[in-house]
């Protein structure tokens, strides 16, 4: 399958495009995700060094011959760390792996001359390759001087969506501040209802236990991580009012019995996901299939 093929590719490495760079320096490189993409570059026959953070006093030594700095720091330090970085070689290209993109591809432009763009890679460190996965860019500066870099993100196997900083983040108030959130609330209900976790897993089914799956891995990471994300824009958490508005909107509903009203909102929930609802229904009951076998091996 392609999975295993690009996993097999992963151990024997990946072509080099652009055997020329002089090293890639990765800040906060002994991270999680640091970590990972360390790995994909040395795979890919970069040399790779690391900027952790004790070892800001030999930054100069460091950095002064960087072909590529790659920040990937926790995010509420990003901006700040990224202002330390004035003394880039021009050519040099800035880019980082934040969760947000605007405030970060603001203060890479402010501080360096050369080339600059942004990515999002839109999964954790915990995937086994890269194949089928998406990494999110924002353009900054100079295109030309990273397209490598782009393809060379799609030798590894994942795939490149082009979004405006903008756009990105707005997108990434439902994508994930809203669903880290609610995850979040759920979990702290579940702890506070103090169910045991073996018997609704043995009442459930599969959807069920997936679900508990999505709400579960939130807690195996990194709270830091998430606190950020969540609560990075205002416009985060403006939404989060907006739904838990809905959610009282909908238990006004219930008190009232008004079945007549649950049916009304209902289609036009359907009517708004359109072809999509039937679609999601055949794509889930194949994730469905998948989970089922995998949890049964
Ligand atoms: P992490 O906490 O594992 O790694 C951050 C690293 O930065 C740590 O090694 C820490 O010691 C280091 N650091 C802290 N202060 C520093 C400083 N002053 N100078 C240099 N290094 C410093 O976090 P992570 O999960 O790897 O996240 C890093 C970035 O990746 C974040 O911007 C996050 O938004 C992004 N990201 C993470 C995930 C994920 O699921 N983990 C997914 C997508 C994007």
């Amino acid at each position: 399958t392609m999975r295993e093929s690009y996993s097999s590719e992963n151990d024997s490495g990946f072509k080099c495009l652009n055997p020329q760079l002089r090293p890639i320096v990765i800040v906060g490189g002994y991270g999680q995700l640091g970590q990972l993409f360390q790995r994909m570059f040395e795979l890919s026959g970069y040399q790779v060094r690391i900027l952790g953070r004790d070892d800001w006093h030999r930054a100069d030594e460091i950095l002064h011959d960087a072909g590529m700095v790659v920040v990937s720091v926790p995010i509420h330090m990003t901006e700040a760390i990224i202002a330390k970085l004035a003394n880039l070689p021009t050519d040099c290209i800035l880019t980082d792996l934040t969760s947000i993109k605007s405030g970060p591809l603001q203060a890479m432009l402010e501080i360096h001359q050369g080339p600059v763009v942004g990515l999002h890679p839109m999964f954790g460190p915990d995937i086994p390759s890269l194949a089928k996965q998406v990494v999110v860019y924002c353009d900054g500066r100079q295109p030309e001087s990273y397209q490598w870099l782009l393809e060379q993100i799609q030798i590894w196997g994942a795939s490149l969506n082009r979004i405006s900083a903008i756009e990105h983040d707005q997108g990434m108030t439902l994508i994930q501040a809203l669903r880290h959130f609610t995850s979040f609330v759920y979990g702290v209900h579940l702890a506070e209802e103090d169910p045991k976790i073996e018997q609704l897993m043995s009442l459930s089914s599969p959807i069920y236990r997936l679900e508990l799956a999505m709400v579960g891995r939130l807690f195996a990471q990194d709270a830091q991580l998430y606190a950020d994300i969540i609560m990075s824009a205002p416009q985060n958490l403006a939404m989060i009012k907006r739904f838990h508005q809905r959610f009282g909107d909908a238990i006004e509903m219930l008190e009232r019995q008004d079945k007549a009203a649950f049916k009304q909102a209902f289609d036009q929930v359907e009517h708004w996901f359109g072809d999509y609802a039937q679609y999601f229904l055949v794509e889930s009951q194949g994730l469905l299939r998948q989970a089922n076998d995998s949890t049964r091996h």
